[in-house]
């Protein structure tokens, strides 16, 4: 279905008249500015959005599993109607491959629909249900049920490096609005057409499945205003956010200096440490050189879980440091999202070059370099890399840092390092176990281990772990991926003593939803 980008706030199913400051999306491959201009709403639109927002929660928490399916079932199939246009606009706003567009066109609706059967099952409410005693000694023991309910108005930042899966209609809004939680979007200055796109399809599908005005609604402007005032405003609840590590923490403090306080998960940034071990590098150089290139360069290298570090034991890798130098050499360079990251990329891989101790493996020998990434491997020996704070920092775009020492060096190195969203090992299955010491640090510093893959790939699925300790995310325990990021938009709430009549199907003795619940101590479904 084609539709025209009007460059218009969307607030609940009206669009905005407009009234703030307007800005334009940027060609990043090119420089030029694209059509139409996008108008940041109003201050008393903005007020409008949240109070349709607060207006729609009672109705839409309220609702069945199975209705608030439909609705996200009902964005999956609007999105894919309007794949075609999202595939010609994406590469324009982003820079990224008209491919890539559709693939992650596809990851959103297929997250939608996996949101989409966990409500419509409807086990994740978490139902405990302990039956009264009344003639318990030496108290009685009231009637006690409890599940999990959702949060409130949920405020939700677009992420620039993911104009699909993790923006108007990507995980956080779809774990939002599965919870029950109604979100307001803060679009991402880099890819607003996208958005516009995207968020129409959204309004389209609550429109179809008679959703309340008020549980979407899409807002332009800048995020030091338009989004501070969604993160300060009282009715919000949570708030979910990718991007810059200044950003996120702004978003933390504002939250955490609320009246009432609120949880933000924020994904801020990550290097993604590779262990290579050394009966894996001497058996595998190769191979393990090419998997660490395509993983480095990947979508430009602008992925949350780009390999920005890789610890190599001295002695070993000659083969694998020969054939990632072979293959970064003859690498092209690549338009990044935007100017501005672009730009922090080279302001990085500038400041690791010019590190005392650190040296350029490889850098590809590109004449396409302006406006352009151009992939680069530093290295370092572990004694430097540990007096060097910088060097712990994340290059956002294809550049790495190999980190030489033995491997004992290597293991006490680990416990130094921040917080990760993912940590790899490459070994054989007998080189882990001599090492349990390195694999537990390793899981106390990220949320997911790779044993001999790469981290880039974030499978959508139950039991993926999209998150880890600070500064990867602002609450490890959380997850951005898979099924486990509805807990961030709710909140478990007890009924202690109430009728049956009174209490949400999902509590009720006889079990009306067939769901898997805790009774008396015991699972039963
Ligand atoms: P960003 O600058 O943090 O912007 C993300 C969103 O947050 C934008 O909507 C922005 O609003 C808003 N924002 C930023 N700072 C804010 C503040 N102080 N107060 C309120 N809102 C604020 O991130 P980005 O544009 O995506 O990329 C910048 C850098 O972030 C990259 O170079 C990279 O280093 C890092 N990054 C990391 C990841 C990751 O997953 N690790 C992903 C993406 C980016 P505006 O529209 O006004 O800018």
């Amino acid at each position: 279905m084609s539709y025209t980008i009007q460059g218009k706030s969307i607030i609940g199913y009206s669009r905005s008249g407009g009234g703030g400051s307007t800005s334009s999306a940027v060609n990043p491959a090119s420089g030029q500015k694209l059509d139409p201009e996008f108008h940041a709403p109003s201050e008393s639109e903005v007020e409008q959005a949240v109070l349709l927002a607060e207006r729609a929660f009672p109705v839409f928490s309220s609702m069945s599993g199975k209705k608030r399916a439909g609705f996200l079932r009902a964005i999956a199939a609007e999105i894919e109607s309007a794949v075609d246009q999202i595939a010609e606009r994406g590469p324009l706003e982003t820079g990224l491959p008209e491919a890539r567009m559709r693939g992650e066109t596809a990851r959103t609706t297929g997250q939608l629909r996996m949101f989409a059967d966990l409500i419509e099952e409807g086990s994740w409410v978490d139902a405990r249900i302990e039956h009264a005693q009344p003639d318990r000694a030496p108290l009685p023991k009231p009637d006690l049920r409890s599940m999990q309910r959702p949060l409130g108005p949920v405020a939700v930042f677009c992420a620039s490096n993911f104009p699909l899966a993790f923006s108007v209609a990507g995980g956080d809004t779809a774990a939002a609005l599965a919870a029950g939680c109604p979100v307001l979007v803060k679009a991402h200055s880099s890819h607003p057409g996208i958005a516009e796109i995207v968020g129409d399809c959204v309004v389209r599908a609550a429109q179809a499945t008679d959703m309340p005005e008020g549980v979407f609604s899409l807002l332009y402007g800048s995020g030091r205003d338009v989004g501070m005032s969604l993160v300060k405003h009282p009715v919000v609840q949570a708030v979910g956010f990718t991007g810059s590590r200044s950003g996120g923490l702004a978003l933390m403090d504002a939250a955490a200096n609320r009246p009432q306080p609120i949880p933000v998960y924020a994904e801020m940034s990550s290097v993604n440490p590779v262990v290579l071990m050394p009966k894996a590098v001497d058996a595998r150089g190769e191979a393990l050189a090419e998997g660490l290139f395509g993983s480095l360069t990947l979508g430009a290298g602008q992925f949350c879980t780009n390999p920005g570090l890789v610890f190599l034991p001295d002695g070993h890798g000659e083969a694998f440091l020969a054939k990632l130098k072979e293959l970064i050499e003859v690498a092209p360079s690549a338009v990044m999202l935007n100017s501005g990251i672009c730009q922090a990329f080279k302001d990085a891989t500038e400041s690791f070059g010019e590190t005392e101790g650190v040296e350029t493996v490889a850098h590809a020998f590109t004449k396409q370099v302006e406006e352009r990434a151009v992939p680069v491997v530093f290295s370092v020996n572990v004694r430097r890399f540990l007096e060097e704070a910088r060097l712990h920092g994340e290059m956002f775009g294809p550049g790495t840092l190999i980190v030489r020492g033995s491997m004992d060096e290597i293991e006490a190195t680990i416990p130094e390092l921040e917080g990760q969203l993912t940590a790899t090992v490459h070994g054989t299955e007998e080189e882990i176990a001599e090492r349990p010491g390195l694999i537990g640090a390793l899981e106390r510093r990220a949320g997911r281990l790779i044993f001999n893959g790469f981290p880039t790939g974030v499978e959508v699925c139950p039991s993926m772990v999209h998150g880890g300790p600070f500064p990867s995310t602002s609450d490890g325990r959380s997850t951005s991926v898979g099924t486990m990021a509805i807990h961030r938009f709710c909140r478990p709430v007890a009924w202690q003593g109430f009728p049956a009549a009174a209490l949400p199907e999902e509590l009720r003795d006889g079990n009306p939803l067939g769901i898997q619940r805790m009774v008396d101590g015991e699972f039963a479904r």
